[in-house]
């Protein structure tokens, strides 16, 4: 016998990693992954910087540091999210162990057992998987092109009791690539205030942006301290380093900071210590900037390409940044039976169905299709053959 935790029941294995174990097949087209593309990474940079760090005299860098992070990348974190309209100071900001953790953070910090977290429809998949172990309960509100819709979110929480989160990517959105409009971003905050709610903004795309303006953080219209603010170094640096923030006030930072004790201890102090130097070292701001001509012509590619193949009764998102469209079919098509029997078997191509992406009532007629990571030729070639077989099937 097995005495699992209660929990333990809302710990399952995700239907996607059986195939996404394909995605390093050579012969598989994978616009499955949400990986940042790899050539973008700054590697001569970091390895400059981690050749110095690797010696004697600094050895520190191999030392246990400070749980919250080091104190200079804090300041760093600090100093780019003032310039964002966020002023805070390093001891606002918490090192997350890239911004995954600041989700299974926040969802510890204020969910019991049947607590209701309010959800984007659809939301991150890895966001349900950090909070699942809580056992919430969940409410799903429709998006539409200017994000969550709020004249639905204000019926959920006039009608729902125990909300405690709501949890939102207002910034090109995984899995759907939508951006909150401005409107709506305040309307969000006076709703959190009626209704006493609180709320995660998970910002890791926010600064791929291949066109429009650049709309204020939820963070930046809080007034009363119940924006927790999360963001990432993976999509702008590398995701390998696992480096995130977490910005709130000093009352649930700390609590945040206390439980990240009990998670790790510590994000590695030679991460912390790399990103430092590459901060204060090097522009990342002038390297964010030369990564965006390649994203957008992935997306601008796949888009066309889908334009061009794909049978009418089909459409999809077209993202003003980050790495994803969001494809919805017929609704007769369950696209997870159609990957399986069809689409890989034939074509070699996966996308991610999107039925995980729901966090009450799935529907299995969507996929996430990411534009980053497939060299040209082979994308429009696998977008091609995705739109043969899609007309074939529908036909
Ligand atoms: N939030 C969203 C919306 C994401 O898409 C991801 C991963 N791509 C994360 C958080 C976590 O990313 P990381 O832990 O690498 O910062």
């Amino acid at each position: 016998m097995t005495a699992f935790a209660h929990r333990a029941e809302r710990v399952q294995p995700s239907a996607i990693r059986e195939f996404l174990a394909l995605a390093g097949d050579p012969r598989i087209t994978s616009f499955a992954g949400g990986y940042p593309d790899p050539t973008l990474f700054p590697i001569e940079e970091l390895h400059k910087i981690y050749d110095e760090l690797l010696s004697a005299a600094n050895a520190s860098a191999l030392q246990y540091a400070a749980s919250d992070g080091l104190p200079e990348l804090r300041a760093l974190v600090a100093a780019r999210l003032t310039a964002d309209g966020m002023p805070c100071v390093a001891d606002d900001v918490l090192i997350t162990q890239g911004g995954q953790q600041g989700l299974d953070l926040s969802a510890k910090l204020f969910i019991d057992a049947g607590d209701v977290i309010v959800t984007e429809r659809p939301t991150f998949l890895g966001a349900l998987i950090a909070f699942n172990p809580c056992e919430p309960d969940y409410r799903s509100v429709p998006m539409d092109e200017e994000g969550l819709d709020t004249d639905a979110l204000e019926e959920v929480l006039r009608t729902t009791d125990r909300v405690k989160l709501i949890y939102v990517v207002p910034d090109y959105q995984n899995p759907t690539g939508r951006t909150m409009s401005l409107p709506r971003r305040r309307r969000l905050v006076e709703l959190a205030e009626e209704h006493d709610v609180v709320i995660i903004e998970d910002t890791p795309y926010r600064e791929l942006r291949y066109e429009g303006e650049r709309l204020p953080t939820i963070k930046s219209l809080d007034t009363t301290g119940r924006v927790i603010h999360l963001g990432s170094f993976s999509k702008i640096l590398a995701p390998g380093l696992r480096l995130g923030w977490a910005l709130a006030t000093p009352e649930i930072r700390e609590k945040l900071a206390l439980l990240k004790l009990g998670a790790d201890t510590q994000n590695g102090t030679l991460n912390m210590r790399a990103a430092a130097a590459y901060l204060s070292g090097f522009d990342i701001e002038q390297h964010i900037a030369g990564m965006l001509p390649t994203y957008r012509h992935k997306r601008d590619l796949m888009l066309a390409t889908m334009a061009e193949h794909f049978p009418p009764g089909i459409t999809w998102t077209r993202a003003q940044g980050g790495l994803f469209t969001w494809v919805t079919f017929p609704q007769r098509l369950d696209v997870a039976a159609f990957q399986r029997d069809v689409l890989i078997p034939r074509s070699g191509v996966i996308v991610v169905p999107g039925t995980p992406f729901f966090s009450e009532r799935p529907e299995a007629n969507h996929a996430r299709m990411s534009f980053s990571g497939v060299p040209d030729e082979r994308l429009v070639a696998g977008v091609r053959a995705m739109g043969d077989l899609l007309r074939e099937v529908l036909a």
